[in-house]
C-alpha cells in the first residue's frame, strides 16, 4: 500500500538519477552496507515494472527537450569497480534495463582505490594491537570484523582530506603490513570493452585519479577531466559525453568553475551527489542524484518520494 502510494504520488514530471558503486555477489563483512546481487535483482526488477527507466543520455536529452513523461529513473554507476561489469551487468541485461558507468581511468587494469587498499589491508590484518599516524584513537585492537571495520573507517576518515601525495605515503606504510592485496577490484580494459559494446551500457568520464576538484590548481583539475576522457576515449573508439564529479558534492568537492572545464573538455552533461531530481530547469552540468540505502522495497520507494518531493 504504501510502495503504491509512494510511486503513484510520483507521477509528476521529474527525472531520479540513482547512484550505486558496486553490487557484491554476497554480503562482504568489510563493507555490509553494499548491495548485494540478490538485493540488486530485486531492486532492479521493481524499478523496471514501476518506472520507465532510461540512459542518463536520454533523461538529459528529454531535460534539454522539455519532454518528460514522468517518473522516469536512470542507474549510474561511479568509479569502475570489476563488480559492475561481472555482476551487476548480468541483471541490468536480464530486465532490459540500461545504466551509465563512470569510470577513473587510472585505477583500469589492477588499479586501486586509496579506501580500498584501507579496507583490503584492515581485512587481512592478523589479530593484535596496532596505532596510525595521525589516526584517533592512537590505538586498535583488532580481532573480530567489527574492530577491523572500526580502523578502516577511523583511517579513511583521517586521511581523506590529506594532500594526494601524503595521504598516499600513509596508505602505502599501512598497506605494508600485509601481503597479497587485491588487483581484480577495478574493471580491465577487456571488461571496459564489452560494456561499451552493450547497447544498454553507457560509459562515462570521472577523472584520471579521482581527486578532489575544488582541492586542486586549475590546471591540474583540467587535465584531470581531460585526461580521464581522452583515456576512454582512445580504449573505446567512442565520444564519452557524460561526467561525473569524483565525491560529487558542489561547493565542496567541486566548484562552478569545474563545471565549466568539464563542459570545455567536451562531455555535454555531468552528475553530481547532491541529493535531489531533475527537470527542463536543472543545470545539465549539475545534474543530482540519490540512492535510498534502504534494502527494503517499501522503504526504498518512500525515501525515493521523498527525494522527488525535495523533502530529503
Ligand atoms: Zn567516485
Amino acid at each position: 500500500m504504501i510502495k503504491a502510494l509512494a510511486v503513484s504520488s510520483m507521477r509528476l514530471a521529474r527525472h531520479h538519477t540513482l547512484i550505486f558503486h558496486r553490487v557484491l555477489n554476497e554480503q562482504d563483512p568489510m563493507s555490509p552496507d553494499e548491495p548485494t546481487a540478490d538485493w540488486f535483482r530485486v531492486l532492479v526488477k521493481w524499478l523496471a515494472g514501476s518506472f520507465e527507466v532510461i540512459s542518463l543520455e536520454e533523461a538529459v536529452t528529454r531535460a534539454g527537450n522539455h519532454r518528460q513523461h514522468g517518473p522516469t529513473v536512470s542507474i549510474t554507476f561511479d568509479d569502475g569497480y570489476a563488480d559492475n561489469f561481472l555482476v551487476a551487468l548480468p541483471i541490468l541485461e536480464e530486465f532490459a534495463v540500461p545504466a551509465t558507468f563512470f569510470v577513473a581511468s587510472s585505477f583500469i587494469d589492477g588499479g586501486r582505490m586509496w579506501n580500498d587498499s584501507i579496507i583490503e589491508t584492515a581485512r587481512r590484518l592478523q589479530p593484535g594491537s596496532y596505532s596510525l599516524d595521525g589516526v584517533n584513537p592512537s590505538s586498535f585492537e583488532i580481532s573480530d570484523w567489527a574492530s577491523r571495520r572500526h580502523l578502516a573507517t577511523a583511517a579513511i576518515t583521517a586521511w581523506k582530506h590529506l594532500p594526494l601525495q601524503d595521504r598516499q605515503d600513509k596508505v602505502d606504510t599501512f598497506s605494508s603490513l600485509v601481503d597479497g592485496l587485491p588487483v581484480d577490484l577495478m574493471m580491465t580494459k577487456a571488461h571496459l570493452r564489452r560494456l561499451a559494446d552493450s547497447r544498454l551500457s553507457t560509459v562515462g568520464g570521472h577523472t584520471r585519479t579521482h581527486p578532489i576538484l575544488a582541492a586542486l590548481p586549475d590546471d591540474v583539475a583540467r587535465e584531470e577531466i581531460i585526461s580521464g576522457k581522452r583515456d576512454l576515449e582512445e580504449w573505446l573508439q567512442k565520444d564519452v559525453t557524460l561526467f561525473a564529479y569524483p565525491n560529487g558534492k558542489l561547493g565542496r568537492d567541486y566548484l562552478r568553475r569545474h563545471a565549466e572545464f568539464v563542459k570545455e573538455a567536451g562531455f555535454r552533461a555531468a552528475v553530481a551527489t547532491d541529493w535531489g531530481t531533475m527537470d527542463a530547469a536543472t543545470d545539465p552540468y549539475a545534474i543530482p542524484r540519490f540512492t535510498p540505502w534502504h534494502t527494503n522495497l517499501t522503504r526504498f520507494s518512500v525515501d525515493m518520494a521523498r527525494c522527488h518531493f525535495g523533502l530529503i
